[in-house]
């Protein structure tokens, strides 16, 4: 069986450049041994969807201060007032 080393090397390299037959069966087969990889790997998974809702949240809506959300709502009235 691979060590708890080799393992995140594997799983490293998988995410990269993919891995042989044999190397995915011998990580999948660790993987259903070890509780302590399969935390681990729970735990990045789950950092890696925190990361990516981070990064893709939107700008503007609920980040906007209530000041500034008066400030533009003031602004699209006046502006609608001079048509
Ligand atoms: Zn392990």
């Amino acid at each position: 069986m691979l060590s708890c080393k080799q393992v995140s090397e594997l799983s490293a390299r998988a995410k990269c450049e993919g891995l042989s037959f044999s190397d995915r069966i011998k990580l999948k087969y660790h993987m259903m041994m070890c509780k302590g990889c399969q935390t681990y790997h729970q735990q990045i998974n789950l950092l890696q969807q925190a990361t990516a809702k981070l990064f893709n949240k939107p700008t503007g809506g609920d980040t906007l201060c209530k000041e500034a959300r008066e400030r533009i709502k003031q602004n699209l009235k006046s502006d609608k007032s001079k048509d």
